[in-house]
C-alpha cells in the first residue's frame, strides 16, 4: 500500500519486513521516489556477508575507494573537454583570428590545464598512498578484502579532499569550456551542453561537497582526540613562532625552495586557524560549519598545491628542469593563486572567532605564512596555452 507522495512507502512488506515505518512515524517527508527500509530483515546465514552489526563500516570505507575514483573519472572528464575546448578554440574566428590566439581564451586554456594537472598529482598521490598501506597490510597476512578497507581507511581524509577537488575541476574545466564555446557551449547541439550537465552531479553524490568539508576536517580531528595525531603540538608551536622575530636569513636558494616552503607555511596557517578554532569552541566546533568549511578550504588548497609541487619535483629529477619547464610554470601558478585562496579562507575564520590584539596576531600569521616571492602568472599561463594550442589537445 502506497501512502500518498511525496512522503515515503508505509508497507509492511513480506517475511517481516517493515518499509519506511520509522521515518514516516517521524514525520520526514522524502521526495517521491520510491524507496525501501530492511528494518529487522531475516537474513539466511549462508548469505550474511562480513561480520553482523559492522556493515556500517564496510559501507563507508566502499564510500572511501568511492570518493577517489569519482575523483579519477572527473579527471577523464576533464581532459576530454579540456580537449574539445582547445580544438575549438583553434578553428573558431572572432575578428578574423582565431580565437585561441586572444589572451582571455590563452587565460582560460592554461588553467583548464593547471588544475588538470593538479589533481591528477593528487590523485597519483592518493592511490600510490593506498597501495602501499594494502601492501603493507598484506604483509601482515591480512587477507587483500581486509587490507584494501583498512587502506581506505587509514586515507579516508585523502579520498574526501580528491572527490571535493576533483569535483570542483570538473566543473571550472566544464564551465570555462562553455565559455570558450560561446553561444554554442549553450546548445545541445554541440557537446559542452552535455557536459555542463553530467559534470554537475559530481559535486552532491558521493557524499555531497559540503559533507565530504566537514568530514575532513572531523576525521582529522577525531584523530587528534584518539592521540593518532598530534595537532595541538605544531599548533603551540606556531603561535610561538609568532611571537618570535621572523627569520630573514637570505642563503643561497636552490629550486624549489620558496616553494617547499611556501607549503610548509600553509601548513602553518591551517595549524594556526584550527588551532584557534579548537580551543575556541571546544566541543561545540562541529556547529560551527562555516569555519569549518574555511578550514578545509584551506586543507584542499594546501594538498593539491604540494601534490602538484611534489609530482613536478620528481618530473624534474627525470627530465631536468628545462624539460620540465612548463610543468614548473603549472606547480608555480597553481602554488600562487592557492596561496591567495588560502589566506581569505584563514581570514574569514579568523575574524569570526576572535578580536583585538588576538584578531590582529592571527591576521599578522596569516599574512606572514601566505607570501611567496612573485610569479609572472600571465606570461607563464602564456606558455602553457602555447604548448596546448600548438599540440591542439591537453597535452600534460
Ligand atoms: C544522478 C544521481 C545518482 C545517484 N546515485 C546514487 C547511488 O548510486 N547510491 C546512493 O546511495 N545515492 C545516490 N544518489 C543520491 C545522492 O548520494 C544524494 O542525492 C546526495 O547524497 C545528497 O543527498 P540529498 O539529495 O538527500 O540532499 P540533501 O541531504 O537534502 O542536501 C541538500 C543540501 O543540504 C546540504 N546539507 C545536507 N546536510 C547537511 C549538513 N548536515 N550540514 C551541512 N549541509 C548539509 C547538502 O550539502 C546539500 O547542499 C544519486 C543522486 C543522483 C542525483
Amino acid at each position: 500500500m502506497e501512502i500518498n507522495s511525496p512522503v515515503f512507502i508505509v508497507e509492511k512488506g513480506y517475511d517481516g519486513l517493515s518499509l519506511g515505518e520509522e521515518e514516516h512515524k517521524m514525520g520526514i517527508k522524502g521526495s517521491s521516489t520510491r524507496q525501501v527500509f530492511f528494518m529487522d530483515c531475516k537474513v539466511p546465514v549462508e548469505n550474511v556477508l562480513g561480520e553482523i552489526g559492522k556493515g556500517h563500516l564496510i559501507a563507508f570505507n566502499i564510500l572511501n575507494i568511492g570518493r577517489a575514483k569519482l575523483a579519477a573519472a572527473a579527471l577523464g572528464g576533464s581532459k576530454q573537454v579540456a580537449t574539445q575546448s582547445v580544438e575549438y578554440a583553434n578553428t573558431r574566428e572572432q575578428f578574423k583570428l582565431p580565437i585561441a590566439k586572444f589572451g582571455a581564451i590563452k587565460h582560460k586554456l592554461a588553467e583548464q590545464a593547471i588544475r588538470i594537472y593538479a589533481i591528477e598529482s593528487a590523485i597519483y598521490r592518493v592511490s600510490n598512498l593506498i597501495e602501499n598501506k594494502e601492501q603493507e597490510l598484506m604483509a601482515t597476512g591480512m587477507s587483500f578484502e581486509k587490507a584494501l578497507l583498512g587502506a581506505a581507511e587509514e586515507y579516508a581524509v585523502e579520498c574526501a579532499i580528491l572527490k571535493v577537488a576533483g569535483s570542483e575541476v570538473l566543473d571550472f574545466v566544464v564551465d570555462e569550456g562553455v565559455q570558450i564555446y560561446g553561444g554554442y557551449g549553450y546548445s545541445a547541439d554541440f557537446p559542452m551542453d552535455r557536459a555542463y550537465r553530467d559534470s554537475r552531479i559530481n559535486r552532491i553524490f558521493e557524499g555531497t561537497n559540503e559533507i565530504n568539508r566537514l568530514l575532513a576536517v572531523d576525521m582529522i580531528l577525531k584523530r587528534e582526540m584518539k592521540g593518532e595525531l598530534d595537532l595541538m603540538g605544531p599548533a603551540m608551536a606556531v603561535q610561538k613562532e609568532l611571537m618570535a622575530i621572523p627569520d630573514f636569513s637570505n642563503g643561497e636558494s636552490k629550486l624549489f625552495d620558496d616553494e617547499n616552503k611556501a607549503i610548509a607555511n600553509m601548513k602553518k596557517c591551517i595549524l594556526m586557524v584550527a588551532g584557534t578554532a579548537v580551543q575556541k569552541y571546544m566541543m561545540t566546533l562541529a556547529k560551527e560549519q562555516e569555519i569549518l568549511m574555511r578550514i578545509a578550504d584551506m586543507a584542499i588548497d594546501t594538498y593539491m598545491a604540494e601534490s602538484i609541487l611534489l609530482r613536478v619535483q620528481k618530473l624534474v629529477g627525470i627530465r631536468g628542469e628545462a624539460g620540465s619547464a612548463l610543468e614548473i610554470d603549472m606547480a608555480r601558478v597553481y602554488l600562487f593563486d592557492a596561496l591567495d585562496r588560502l589566506n581569505v579562507s584563514g581570514k574569514n575564520a579568523i575574524n569570526a572567532m576572535s578580536e583585538g590584539d588576538e584578531q590582529r596576531m592571527l591576521q599578522m600569521g596569516l599574512k606572514r605564512f601566505s607570501k611567496m616571492t612573485p610569479v609572472n602568472t600571465i606570461e607563464a599561463r602564456r606558455r602553457i596555452a602555447k604548448k596546448l594550442i600548438e599540440e591542439n589537445k591537453y597535452c600534460f
